[in-house]
């Protein structure tokens, strides 16, 4: 892939819409697009600021042997269980893209199957724009539920904003029908 304002930007629009954050937010996110390493959404210099590798995918066929390697070796349990899912669902064609262990088994927020290449940094946007959102000071208020201590990681107000982005942006198929414009001039955006 290549970076993508396009679809940041759509998702800050459904972040907005939902009254998480508000234009002046879109306008403060500061973004690096890099073409390796491991990818973060956070805070720096006191506004939003994620730092993207543009080309994670789903599991390459060296990271898929790792997993048929570790099923030989590793003794019966929820982490044999999760490489074999990931290898099954391989051998019948799909991507696989794995969330983090403690929540790889929710049907909305955890690993993802699929054949449409766009999906992967559809979802990585969503989890990073979620910790930005997450680290952004102010009471969050997701499906009746009320959210106040900012930034703690995969907590249950980032799971609710996550949830919210990846149902209203993938689960829909919206990602696979991008129309947004890409952000503007007053964002960082520095390609490495
Ligand atoms: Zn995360």
């Amino acid at each position: 892939m290549v970076p993508n304002n396009a679809m940041v930007s759509e998702i800050a629009a459904i972040a907005k819409d939902a009254g998480l954050i508000d234009s002046n937010w879109i306008k403060c996110l500061a973004i690096k697009w890099k073409p390796s390493g491991r990818s973060y959404g956070g805070r720096k210099s006191g506004g939003p600021w994620m730092s993207i590798n543009y080309n994670e995918g789903y599991l390459s066929p060296d990271e898929l042997k790792i997993c048929v390697d570790n099923i030989k070796w590793l003794k019966p349990g929820r982490r044999k269980e999760r490489f074999k899912r990931y290898v099954a669902k391989a051998s019948l064609g799909y991507g696989v893209w794995p969330e983090y262990a403690s929540f790889c088994k929710d049907s909305e927020i955890g690993d993802y199957f699929g054949t449409d290449d766009r999906a992967p940094l559809a979802i990585l946007l969503c989890h990073e724009i979620a910790h930005a959102i997450d680290f952004t000071p102010g009471c969050l208020v997701i499906a009746g539920h009320k959210y106040l201590f900012p930034g703690r990681g995969h907590s249950s107000r980032w799971k609710a904003i996550y949830r919210l982005l990846r149902n209203a942006y993938v689960k829909s198929g919206k990602y696979n029908n991008t129309t947004g414009l890409p952000l503007s001039d007053n964002n960082y955006m520095e390609v490495a």
